[in-house]
């Protein structure tokens, strides 16, 4: 029966009007590459645009989360069709048009983590915008993927006209050559990383405290936990609201849906999932819009509460803005 079905159906795909348009489709060359990672939505009376800077998979240990077995790890990943070793770690990147300023939040990784991220410049320059445009650059926090697009691998600066905000407690906790010192050799790395970025632009780097209003519509929210300055960002325009939730949770198949998982990169893991219900009951009780720096592109879209953690709700294709 089921034979005859699948017959059936296949028999009824390949009748009229399918058969030319296959054996046309069959002698087209593959594009062989993938279009561009670019996505537009508004806020209110500004325009914000999503850039793709890529993927990474990321290797992880049966030590990935410190207050879970890894076999519940394991079947975590498994359940979000992942690979059981690596941690899908997509990039996004956001272009908040004030109608004052262009503020690029996060930099991406600069091409300088993994073969398959690195096309933020690329996605920048399909969207119709100079790099030289950018105004402003807003910092979340001091990890290589946030801070790496701030300069080429020949460290030179990509964004030269962009006036770079950061978070004062970051600024404070990472550039300490006592806490590089006391860091085990795997985060002393990080902290070098950091130095290579700053050193010789701190002069004009701006901190910022929570609460501050980094441009026009644009207020800072102190997250801290991921890391001791982690930085979210609230956008108001008009009537309407974006919550830019940075590394409040990396991958929302892994994080959303496990709320109180303390990942090995969480500086301080207790503080991190706190930060993290905490965004995640207001997001969902407000039904508000979010974007999570390691969100499936776009990036965007609700969460909702349930049994056991969140869900997160990606943001339907607008082809109008
Ligand atoms: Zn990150």
């Amino acid at each position: 029966m089921h034979e005859v079905t699948r017959r059936g159906f296949l028999a009824g795909a390949t009748s009229a009007a399918a058969l030319p348009v296959l054996s046309a489709g069959a002698a087209a060359p593959p594009a062989g590459k993938e279009a561009a990672g670019i996505y537009r939505y508004r806020i209110g009376a500004f325009e914000l645009t999503a850039l793709y800077d890529g993927i990474w998979y990321r290797p992880i240990t049966d030590k990935f989360i410190r207050n879970a077995p890894f076999t519940e790890v394991e079947s975590a990943l498994a359940d979000a069709f992942m690979p059981a070793d690596k941690l899908t770690t997509p990039f996004t990147t956001l272009i908040v048009n004030t109608g004052q300023k262009l503020v690029l939040i996060d930099t991406g990784t600069g091409g300088q983590i993994a073969p398959s991220a690195g096309v933020l410049r690329t996605n920048l320059l399909a969207a119709g915008i100079d790099p030289k445009a950018i105004d402003l650059i807003v910092i979340s926090h001091f990890h290589p993927d946030h801070i790496n697009g701030i300069k080429d691998k020949d460290n030179e600066l990509v964004f030269p006209n962009a006036e770079v905000m950061v978070p004062a407690a970051e600024w404070k906790f990472w550039m300490d050559d006592a806490n590089l010192n006391a860091a085990p050799a795997d985060l002393k790395l990080t902290f070098r990383n950091q130095r290579r970025i700053f050193s010789d632009i701190a002069q004009s780097v701006t901190r910022f405290e929570p609460g501050a209003e980094v441009a026009s519509g644009i207020v800072t929210v102190a997250a801290p936990g991921h890391t001791p300055g982690h930085t979210v960002f609230a956008i108001h325009s008009g009537d309407q609201s974006l919550l830019v939730l940075g590394d409040t949770a990396q991958h929302p198949a892994v994080f959303a849906r496990h709320p109180d998982w303390q990942a090995a990169f969480d500086i301080d893991g207790d503080a991190a999932v706190t930060t993290r219900k905490k965004l995640f009951d207001r997001a969902a009780a407000d039904r508000m819009l979010v974007t999570g720096y390691h969100f499936p592109f776009p990036a965007c879209g609700h969460l909702i509460k349930t049994a056991n953690g969140y869900e997160h709700v990606p943001v339907e294709w607008q082809p109008n803005l």
